[in-house]
């Protein structure tokens, strides 16, 4: 049985309405059911009504579903609303945040181009374009991400794309977006910008000038840490040639984690709010206490690119970084003296997440490399959860007091 629904209600059709409505409503289409909740479309393929149907949405002549592989209702959904977030003409889902970095590499890229990428990015970012893309011609440089001069000089005449975190990970770098924007457009190429850890609801690239937004949905997107996914958003003449890698290549998400995202989404700029507010308290907190040598946190007054920070976010975000005494002994002290915060690298979670980036993250990078990245042996990182507060920083003063025993 079907029920009738007023179509003039569709939240597809939203126009002029603020972030926390769209992160609610933007992109759901809704069935003849007329279900209230997003419908997860488990099936690989669709059925058509003729063999000339079947050929005609084949060639693209006719809108509609044919695959799972790059067409999928759900994923569509999900597509959408971040799309409206992030304020991009068209967003393409994938199946993790490193495939939607390949993704858009494959799609924009060809043999014989130049990629900037800034120094400090993830540690699998930099390990995909150092092992794979270079053996296929693809050439690669690493400027600094905050210095403007050194982008400027990096710049080559076959310069395609640069691609920055900002802020980056672990050490909440940032990087003037507007200003390398302008530069990269400058040189006739296009800004790529990963904004994993700020999230459309802190910080909108394309509103700066950038031309695609990155995402690791796996992180704040989700929020819960249950589902890998990842998201190329921009303009729609290079989102196509992205939808064509994908369906060509096939790195597609999933419905359900497409699903499990869109309700991350819906408490997105909450959370966000929650997690920088506890972060920073966090911060202050740390650059306070005995044996805690440097903090790294970009909502703190002694962090040199404060001001930046807040022209260009509307929170600091959930990272916080933070080089303790004892070399790598006492960062390992610290962390295993802890009883509550986890142990694992992700982020992005409703629960603290603790990390010793210099030999998990970025263990794979040479010494050299990791120390012109500013990754040193007594750095730890916090990825501030949802747990009250003080339970978090109890937490910590347990793992900081085994630091008196190293
Ligand atoms: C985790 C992460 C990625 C990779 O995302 P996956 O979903 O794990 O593949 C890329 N960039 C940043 C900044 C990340 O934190």
């Amino acid at each position: 049985m079907t029920q009738e629904w007023d179509a003039g209600r569709l939240d597809s059709d939203l126009g002029g309405v603020g972030f926390d409505t769209l992160a609610v409503r933007a992109g759901q289409q809704r069935t003849p059911e007329g279900e209230h909740g997003e419908p997860l479309f488990f099936t690989s393929s669709y059925v058509f009504r003729t063999a000339a149907d079947a050929a005609a949405r084949f060639g693209g002549e006719v809108p509609g579903n044919v695959y799972s592989r790059y067409t999928n209702p759900t994923v569509r959904m999900f597509e959408e609303r971040i799309a409206a977030l992030e304020g991009a003409e068209q967003a393409v889902a994938t199946a993790s945040g490193m495939s939607a970095i390949l993704a858009m590499v494959m799609s924009l890229c060809s043999s014989g181009d130049h990629v900037l990428v800034s120094r400090s990015v993830f540690g699998s970012t930099i390990s995909l374009f150092e092992k794979y893309l270079k053996r296929f011609g693809v050439q690669v440089d690493y400027p600094p991400l905050a210095d403007l001069d050194g982008w400027r000089a990096a710049f080559k005449p076959n310069t395609r794309l640069a691609f920055v975190e900002s802020p980056s990970n672990p050490l909440a770098e940032l990087v003037d977006i507007a200003a390398l924007a302008e530069i990269t457009h400058a040189h006739g190429a296009l800004l790529a910008v990963d904004n994993c850890f700020c999230t459309p609801a802190l910080q909108q690239p394309l509103k700066l000038g950038a031309d695609i937004v990155i995402h690791s949905a796996t992180k704040y997107i989700d929020g819960q840490g249950r589902c890998l996914g990842g998201v190329v958003a921009g303009r729609a003449a290079q989102m196509a040639e992205v939808v064509g890698f994908l369906r060509t290549a096939g790195p597609t998400l999933s419905p359900f984690n497409a699903w499990v995202f869109l309700k991350g989404l819906e408490t997105l700029r909450v959370r966000m709010r929650a997690h920088s507010e506890s972060a920073l308290e966090l911060a202050q907190w740390l650059e306070g206490q005995p044996g805690v040598e440097r903090v790294y946190y970009s909502g703190l007054a002694s962090h040199p690119q404060h001001e930046l920070a807040k022209r260009q976010q509307k929170a600091f975000g959930a990272v916080v970084s933070f080089e303790v005494a004892g070399g790598k002994a006492g960062a390992w002290a610290v962390i295993d003296a802890t009883r509550m915060i986890s142990i694992t690298t992700n982020l992005g979670d409703t629960k603290t997440t603790i990390a010793h980036p210099a030999t998990t993250s970025h263990g794979r990078l040479s010494q050299q490399d990791r120390e012109r990245a500013g990754i040193h042996d007594n750095l730890i990182r916090v990825a501030v959860g949802l747990e009250d507060i003080d339970d978090i920083k109890a937490d910590l003063a347990l793992g900081l007091a085994a630091l008196r025993t190293v």
